[in-house]
């Protein structure tokens, strides 16, 4: 390449605003597609939910949880069962102290969930135990306080099922007898991107039977 020729196409590169527009325009039309791809369901869920709103934290059991909490306590107290609910609403924090038994802290393993998968960190979750007569809190299963001949613990568990909750019990990789959830279809990746079931009771309830009707 000599230098006149490469002084030329300088020349040509320089004088050529019409590359410029060409450019331009295909920028416009990636940032446009951008917009419209993030705002798709699918795409959605692989962004972080913080880049498109603000997500408050959770504090507290969801409101339809606590609803169908209180009516699993005086459903089962019909039955002459008495329940301890012993965990609901757990921050991250207190999740990690969780992760930490049996691990870098002494005791056993009582949990496979760090801070944020675990569904008690969004409020979605609930731990049960059986309150015998003299107060004591009861985690055997056996245990037949109402002398119907069957379980009390199983008896809880299948008015929990009733009323929309899923037992971890039924879990088969790591089965936790006490728990009971309502995941709304939200998967923990789905929660710690954003997602949240909604608040309104009624809306919840639909969510929940929808969910329900998947699994
Ligand atoms: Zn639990």
């Amino acid at each position: 390449m000599n230098l006149e020729s490469s002084g030329a196409s300088l020349a040509r590169r320089r004088a050529s605003p019409s590359r410029w527009r060409g450019r331009l325009l295909l920028a416009a039309c990636i940032a446009a597609a951008l917009i419209v791809a993030a705002n798709l369901p699918a795409v959605k869920l692989l962004l972080p939910a913080e880049l498109w709103r603000k997500v408050p934290p959770v504090v507290s059991l969801h409101p339809l949880v606590a609803v169908k909490m209180k009516t699993l306590k005086a459903e089962a107290a019909a039955k002459g069962i008495r329940i301890a609910i012993t965990d609901g609403f757990r921050s991250e924090t207190e999740q990690d102290a969780l992760y930490r038994k049996g691990r870098s802290a002494p005791g056993a393993i009582v949990t496979n969930a760090k801070g944020g998968q675990s569904y008690h960190n969004y409020g979605l979750a609930i731990d049960f135990a059986i309150r015998a007569k003299n107060g004591d809190v009861l985690w055997d299963m056996a245990y037949d306080g109402n002398r119907n001949g069957k379980s009390d613990w199983m008896e809880v568990v299948g008015i929990a099922k009733r009323l929309g909750f899923a037992w971890g019990g039924d879990w088969e990789s790591f089965p936790d007898y006490p728990h009971l959830q309502m995941d709304f279809g939200l998967s923990i990746p789905e929660l710690q991107r954003g997602h949240r079931p909604p608040e309104d009771l009624r809306l919840a309830e639909e969510r929940a039977q929808q969910a329900g009707g998947k699994a």
